[in-house]
């Protein structure tokens, strides 16, 4: 099969032995859709086990998150030398980051690379969005397609379907009334322009402060004229205390990177083997030395901070030790006391994800930025010069919505996904993302889902999350294949197992304590289910044992006669 893009790429499947069998067969093994870091791993990993795959990605560009999200200060919170690819030693050992934490152009130019380096682009088509796919228990394969459009609604059959659309790829638009009659320029944190953007002397109005709102503030924050930060909830955010990489650093992971990846594999997330948590109890030391621990994992910058106890996430009294350890440096950094008390969070700590910050407490001490407590003063209405809220005109003449993402099912539920007998997903998850090991959902035969929920990707380094799915549906296809078994679909008890299994876990931590996008709390009328599962080494573990024990948990069909 040959197939051109709308850049000109062409992409050429070669056919494999398992898609010849008859004309009624599907032309690809996999059709993946996503070019971010997993899909482009996904395609490689195909390829590698002499599978026929194609991927359709709907941006003009592979890189994904690092495509769609170039706010000014958009950088990673995990540092640059383990959020890498690992399978690769001579792709690691060449590969050279110039910061502690990347920032959003280099992570982009390393995707290029990595499509460019292992051939990949010749497999991805461009501006190709997929709209739909629809199980064909006939032939037992998806027919998926583009629907209408400028792609010119082309369709495709395969085997298998490999959702590499991103956790995090929908971004959150509330219904602010009045938003449409503001004459300012609006921008979306995860669709900036691809220009520029010139706020100079401009009153500027940022509305959220997660992760990629305390980014945009801390950075935009010296150049535009005004700028109101409007908070609906406060956020708890750690130096980075980024810098140019440390060169004997990287000579030292650089020595023994296999290690290292290995190292950092065994860590609750993935990462932070070169400092691992501690194993003991906030309470199992001195009130003293409990400052000066916290102190000491503060000044090292980064999620660290976290692992300073072991009881930190499972226990809400020592959370709430780390919790004021940190709002105490907010009282210290900002000089108006009303301002820190409101940059102050009252939920547990690591509930949200930790915002990793270069000097954003200190930023509201600048004359020129004012924050708005959006919990005493909530936004009323927009108008065409600005916003009304707690009754007060705040005139503006940009808006930068940093809002989030309808995360983990956004992307899913927004495509016309019909599983056998025409299930629909959006139905199937009325109530919430059932899923058995976060990657496969009853009535969906021949379906992966990469990074979404009932998976770790939201707890940990994503990068090394992608990399241990997409090794385990590349190597769940070749067995499937070399066995003859043409369908493989989740049982309706282990999914039920699985999503109890997910709650399970996460009922032992903090993480059901706060309305968290990891609950579907931050989208209105979303199901409050917990959908990412903490804890990689045992998910590793357990989908191991899956394969080695033929699949329990899954039936298989062979091909129909
Ligand atoms: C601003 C930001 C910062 C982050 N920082 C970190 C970090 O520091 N550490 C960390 O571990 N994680 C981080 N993450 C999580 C991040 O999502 C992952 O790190 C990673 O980039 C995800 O890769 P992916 O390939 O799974 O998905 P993505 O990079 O989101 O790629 C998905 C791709 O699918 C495409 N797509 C979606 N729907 C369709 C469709 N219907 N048809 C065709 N194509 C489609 C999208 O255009 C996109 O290119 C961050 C996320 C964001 C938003």
């Amino acid at each position: 099969m040959s197939t051109t893009s709308t850049t000109g790429a062409t992409a050429t499947a070669t056919t494999s032995t398992s898609t010849t069998a008859s004309t009624s067969q599907p032309e690809l093994d996999l059709l993946i859709v996503g070019a971010g870091f997993a899909g482009l791993y996904m395609l490689h990993q195909a390829r590698a086990r002499g599978l026929n795959a194609l991927v359709i990605e709907a941006a003009d560009s592979v890189g994904g998150t690092w495509y769609h999200n170039r706010y000014p200060g958009a950088r990673v919170d995990i540092q640059s030398m383990e959020y890498s690819f690992g399978f690769d030693d001579a792709l690691q050992q060449d590969w050279c980051w110039t910061e502690r934490y990347a920032a959003q152009p280099e992570l982009l130019a390393y995707a290029n690379h990595v499509a460019d380096r292992f051939d990949l682009r010749s497999g991805i088509l461009l501006n190709t969005r997929l709209t739909g796919a629809h199980w064909d228990e006939a032939a037992q394969c998806w027919q998926a397609g583009t629907g209408t459009g400028t792609s010119g609604g082309r369709t495709w059959r395969a085997r298998h379907l490999v959702l590499a659309t991103g956790p995090l790829s929908t971004p959150s638009e509330p219904d602010f009334p009045g938003l449409s009659d503001f004459k300012g320029q609006v921008l979306h944190t995860a669709r900036w322009p691809k220009e520029p953007v010139d706020f100079s002397g401009q009153r500027v109005g940022v509305i959220g402060t997660g992760s990629s709102g305390v980014q945009t503030i801390t950075t935009i924050a010296p150049q535009v004229g005004q700028l109101t930060v409007f908070q609906r909830t406060a956020s708890y955010a750690v130096p980075a205390h980024n810098g140019p990489l440390d060169v004997a650093l990287e000579a030292q992971v650089k020595a023994d990177y296999p290690g290292f990846r290995e190292r950092n594999r065994r860590m609750m997330g993935g990462f932070g083997s070169l400092l691992p948590p501690n194993n003991f109890s906030a309470f199992s030391v001195s009130a003293e030395q409990r400052e000066s621990m916290f102190e000491g994992r503060w000044q090292i910058g980064g999620f660290v901070l976290l692992g300073t106890f072991n009881d930190l996430i499972v226990n809400p009294a020592a959370n709430e030790l780390a919790g004021e350890f940190v709002r105490n440096k907010i009282r210290a950094a900002v000089h108006d006391p009303a301002t820190a008390a409101a940059l102050c969070p009252s939920h547990p700590i690591g509930c949200k994800r930790l915002c990793v910050d270069t000097g954003y407490y200190a930023t509201f001490n600048r004359p020129n930025v004012r924050l708005v407590d959006l919990q005493t003063a909530p936004i009323e209405r927009f108008t065409a010069t600005g916003l009304v809220a707690g009754g007060e005109e705040h005139p503006l003449d940009a808006i930068v919505l940093a809002t989030g993402f309808d995360a983990m099912t956004g992307t899913l539920l927004r495509l016309d996904l019909r599983g056998r007998g025409g299930l629909a997903l959006q139905d199937k998850w009325q109530a919430g993302p059932l899923n058995y090991l976060g990657l496969c959902v009853v009535g969906f035969p021949n379906l992966f889902n990469i990074s979404g929920p009932g998976a770790t990707a939201a707890f940990t380094n994503v990068i090394v999350a992608i990399e241990h799915q997409v090794q385990w549906i590349a190597d769940t296809l070749r067995d499937l294949r070399d066995r003859g078994v043409a369908s493989i679909e989740a049982t309706p008890e282990a999914e039920t197992a699985w999503v109890a299994h997910v709650n399970t876990v996460a009922g032992r931590t903090i993480y059901l304590n706060c309305n968290s996008w990891y609950l579907g709390a931050n989208i209105p009328g979303k199901p409050r289910m917990f959908m990412p599962l903490f804890g990689f080494p045992a998910y590793v573990q357990k989908c191991a044992e899956v394969q080695q024990q033929g699949y329990p948990g899954f039936s298989l069909a062979p091909l129909h006669a």
